[in-house]
């Protein structure tokens, strides 16, 4: 597989058809690419920027392999496609990052296994795959404790809190009989989560760390820079670094943490895509984490990630619609972005505002107030 660099003027493919999709294809476009986006879907936020939508199952490999073979590399918004779909895809040209990181990260066992023979710190787990594992599980790390369902999981689906008065077998039944994992429950000060881009060449570079505020464990609130100490920021990107590497990412990866009460940072899961923690990127850095996205993927040298002011975004979910975005639209310093979807669904994510400010405090209380005022 050549190296070279993929120049502007070339074809991106992007499996998957979301905003992150979309975001990303308006930063290849601005950079002179063109892109091809490919799911089951028709008219999404991704294909209604790109030249071409390819409307196909993700199991349809005869339809991945002609997707690929139109494209000169092959990246993604939506990790969760099977392994066979990337093999078909990388038949036909480089997929960034690899199938193997995917197939680390849509799982959360193995992403778990991965992380623990790395060495880095996770809540204490334990694999169920039956009733009587879930209460050998829960009788080793105790409760509270949360069970999620190992595969095809986000934004807290499939995810079940067990207490000491819990109905073991309605929880076990609440996973659909899949496998599972049974998580300690951490007793958290602060989530944060660090953003990082690696070239094919190695280079590394990253955003620092942002702090995360979930409502109904859905992404409610990023402020960015978190208010956390100089360690804890070097110790998140280090290892932030060593999974990046571990896994041989080529592209954009977010580790999501908990920051405990006593200080210890614990890694809560990965994406290996620009994530939702990111979206501020596009107001307030130099180089956003869609572009960097690109500019890892095509071999390019990686931009500057450096904050140029304070700043927090605010998810705006389906719940909110119809909104008056006029209030908002009114108010310096906050950028409305909306992901082109049709359908406003409770929980659905339809759009973010970002604002910006002298301080990250001062950011998150001015989107939390443009936020309200729709
Ligand atoms: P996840 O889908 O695993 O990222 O979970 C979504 C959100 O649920 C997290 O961002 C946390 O706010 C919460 N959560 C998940 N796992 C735990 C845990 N073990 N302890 C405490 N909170 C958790």
């Amino acid at each position: 597989m050549s190296l070279a660099p993929i120049l502007p003027g070339a074809t991106v493919g992007v499996l998957g058809s979301g905003q992150l999709g979309r975001m990303f294809a308006i930063a290849a476009r601005r950079l002179g690419y063109r892109v091809h986006t490919f799911s089951p879907d028709y008219d999404t936020p991704t294909g209604q920027i790109a030249d071409v939508e390819v409307r196909a199952a993700y199991d349809d490999l005869d339809a991945v392999r002609a997707f690929a073979s139109k494209v000169d590399v092959v990246t993604f918004e939506f990790e969760n496609v099977s392994f066979a779909c990337t093999e078909a895809a990388a038949q036909m040209a480089p997929v960034r990052p690899g199938g193997n990181v995917l197939h680390t990260t849509q799982h959360r066992k193995r992403e778990k296994q991965f992380l623990a023979r790395q060495g880095m710190p996770v809540a204490e787990f334990a694999l169920v795959s039956s009733p009587e594992d879930l209460r050998d599980a829960v009788a080793r790390i105790g409760t509270p404790a949360v069970l999620k369902t190992a595969g095809f999981g986000y934004d807290g689906k499939g995810q079940t809190k067990i207490t000491s008065d819990s109905d073991l077998d309605a929880a076990w039944v609440a996973t659909g009989g899949r496998e599972s994992i049974l998580e300690a429950f951490v007793d958290f000060e602060m989530e944060v989560s660090v953003i990082a881009a690696r070239g094919t060449d190695g280079a590394f570079d990253h955003y620092g760390t942002v702090r995360n505020d979930h409502v109904r464990h859905i992404l409610d609130v990023t402020s960015a820079p978190a208010a956390v100490s100089e360690d804890i920021r070097r110790e998140a990107v280090d290892i932030t670094r060593t999974v990046m590497e571990a896994l041989d990412v080529v592209g954009v990866l977010c580790v999501e943490f908990f920051l405990t009460r006593s200080g210890r940072l614990i890694v809560n899961e990965l994406a290996p895509r620009p994530h939702n923690s990111g979206h501020y990127t596009v107001d307030a850095c130099i180089t956003s984490q869609f572009e960097q996205q690109l500019r890892a993927v095509c071999g390019l040298p990686l931009g500057s990630p450096e904050l140029l002011r304070p700043a927090a975004m605010a998810n705006l979910l389906g719940d909110l619609w119809p909104p008056h975005w006029e209030s908002a639209l009114a108010m310096p310093d906050v950028k409305l972005h909306l992901y082109g979807k049709t359908e406003a669904r409770p929980g659905r994510k339809m759009g973010h505002l970002t604002a910006m400010a002298g301080t990250a405090e001062e950011a998150a209380t001015r989107v939390r107030a443009a936020r309200e005022s729709l």
